[in-house]
């Protein structure tokens, strides 16, 4: 059985026995790696501590060949991002973030870029002021590398381009897509020009970029309407930290 050695963030863990967890990890090397973490629970463990949510470290696992579930040989912090973690908002936020990556990723098929989005995001994280636009910049960063970013460019109908005169619109069925005014049918949802204009710029903006964009409470509640119906269309399920994070939004 090859023993496997990566960098990898723990982006959930959940019960095995009284004295094992899995553990759920986004590695450097090998995309979403799920790995047991034997007696964890024990006083002795070399892994008390260490295998905590969201913490980064250097991971080494025996890969078993055509099994599901790997097995943790050694865990060496190298982050555990206490200033997110102390913060009760950004907390939240970033549990969303690792959940919304765990759901959307399969298990395997590496993809780096998604471990470097993961990393950036949980450094920049740390001090950014604007959480929720933060949030939006982070999925359709991910969105983006994942092959769902939503299109704005054409009616996703009639196929026409979609200009700066166009009353732009989305579907309410969460097909995730925009259609032009002469298209439009009574079920549709609309979203202001303004709002994609934004999306698009915080598309191709950086995180060290967010300080100089603002965004108005009209572009908060759209930008999350198109998102979410986005995000629940293909992962096919309501996230839980979402609940979580409904309640920041709202304080
Ligand atoms: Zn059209």
């Amino acid at each position: 059985m090859p023993i496997q050695e990566t960098e990898a963030v723990l982006i959930r863990s959940y019960p095995l026995s009284e004295s094992s967890v899995i553990g759920v990890f986004y590695t450097r090397d090998f995309g979403k790696v799920r790995a047991v973490a034997r007696g964890i629970r024990s006083t002795k463990s070399k892994f008390r501590g260490q295998l905590d949510l969201l913490n980064r470290g250097h991971l080494i696992y025996t890969e078993k060949a055509n099994r599901e579930l790997q097995i943790v040989r050694d865990f060496d912090l190298i982050d555990n991002f206490e200033q997110i973690k102390t913060d009760f908002d950004r907390f939240s936020y970033a549990c969303y973030f690792a959940e919304l990556i765990d759901a959307i990723e399969s298990d395997g098929g590496e993809n780096p870029e998604i471990f470097s989005l993961l990393m950036k995001t949980f450094c920049y994280f740390r001090v950014v002021g604007d959480l929720q636009l933060f949030a939006r910049m982070f999925e359709l960063h991910l969105l983006e590398i994942t092959g769902y970013s939503p299109q704005f460019a054409r009616c996703s109908d009639c196929g026409n381009v979609l200009t700066s005169q166009d009353s732009v619109l989305y579907y309410q069925d969460q097909t995730s897509e925009m259609v032009c005014a002469a298209c439009v049918t009574p079920h549709l949802v609309q979203i202001s020009r303004g709002s994609c204009e934004l999306m698009k710029r915080l598309q191709r903006s950086n995180f060290d970029q967010l300080v100089r964009i603002r965004a108005s409470r009209q572009n908060y509640r759209e930008m999350k309407f198109v998102l979410s119906a986005l995000i629940n269309y293909h992962t096919q399920r309501r996230l839980k930290s979402l609940k979580f994070l409904d309640l920041v939004e709202k304080s």
